[in-house]
């Protein structure tokens, strides 16, 4: 793995910064290619990510992987990362408290990553991309923009946004496969 960010997983494993460190098992610092064009940036883990210390492993991460298969997308050449590394009690929603300090770890792997692409899965990484990019005017509930694409121009070039329904919907609404699969094909054009 590249030397950055094996340096940003090596911190997010010993990470004290907030009270989540108490309650978790394993810290969830993403995994991928150092090279990815697309990351995908999820809410937090949730139990079976933090037995494992891995993000996206268990019923929404075979969502995810049937929509990137959908798509032609192979697991190996993204990047999938989390807001926050470590998982909220009871699956709960993210603090902003807990987002402030732990936001510090995906912000590192964006810039080392560099990737082309983000997709934010679920309002609350929609939020969070959309403020940091300075497009906080176009923050919007996940129903109204996902499959929409925000261009912006970074000093390392013009990263584009795509937001989307977090997998998790499909698994309480199978109904939702569909909208989450026409969505993941605008990945195929970009
Ligand atoms: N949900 C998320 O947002 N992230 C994970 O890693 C797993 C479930």
């Amino acid at each position: 793995m590249d030397n950055t960010l094996e340096k940003i997983n090596k911190e997010i494993l010993n990470c004290q910064k907030c009270l989540l460190y108490k309650t978790r098992i394993h810290p969830v610092p993403g995994e991928g290619s150092s090279h990815a064009r697309i990351m995908f940036i999820g809410e937090a883990p949730g139990n079976n990510e933090d037995k494992e210390g891995r993000p996206f492993c268990g019923a929404s991460g075979k969502i995810l992987d049937q929509l990137l298969e959908s798509a032609g997308i192979k697991r190996e050449e993204i990047f999938i990362a989390n807001i926050l590394k470590c998982r909220p009690p009871e699956n709960r929603n993210p603090l902003k408290e807990e987002i402030d300090v732990c936001s510090f770890f995906l912000d590192k792997q964006i810039e080392t990553i560099n990737p082309k692409v983000l997709c934010t899965l679920g309002n609350f990484s929609t939020s969070y991309v959309l403020e940091k990019y300075g497009l906080k005017d176009q923050v919007q509930g996940i129903s109204k923009i996902h499959g929409n694409i925000f261009e912006i121009k970074t000093l390392l070039g013009i990263i584009k946004i795509v937001p989307l329904y977090h997998p998790a919907v499909a698994t309480y609404n199978m109904n939702m496969m569909e909208t989450l699969k026409n969505d993941f094909q605008i990945l195929k054009k970009l």
